[in-house]
């Protein structure tokens, strides 16, 4: 039995980037920095669209995201995430699901 990986169905997605219109934004990175220890976007977002920085920022790429607000609840104690959907045309499109 083949076993497939979350990244191959992944890959099976497309996604359309509104460019320089991220739909999610994280509102203060010092937020990240300085009151947030665990990071928990870092880690739970299945798209891996968080990345821990260096300097204790978190940076926030939305290309790819699934859209399944994973971030804007997991943030909600920070309240440090500005979670919108795409515009009409833009983000995931799921080829399989
Ligand atoms: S969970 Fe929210 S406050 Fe914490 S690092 Fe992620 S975006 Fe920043
Ligand atoms: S909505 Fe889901 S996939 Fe998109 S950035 Fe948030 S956690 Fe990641």
């Amino acid at each position: 039995m083949s076993i497939i990986k979350v990244e191959d169905k992944l890959y099976q997605n497309r996604y359309i980037v509104d460019e320089n219109r991220p739909h999610i934004q994280i509102k203060d990175a010092d937020v990240c920095a300085t009151q947030c220890k665990t990071q928990p976007c870092t880690f739970c977002c299945p798209a891996n669209c968080y990345s821990a920085e260096e300097d204790g920022k978190v940076n926030l790429v939305t290309d790819g995201c699934l859209e399944c607000g994973t971030c804007r609840v997991i943030c909600q104690d920070n309240g440090n995430i500005s979670w919108n959907y795409p515009r009409g045309g833009y983000g995931i499109s799921y080829k399989f699901g």
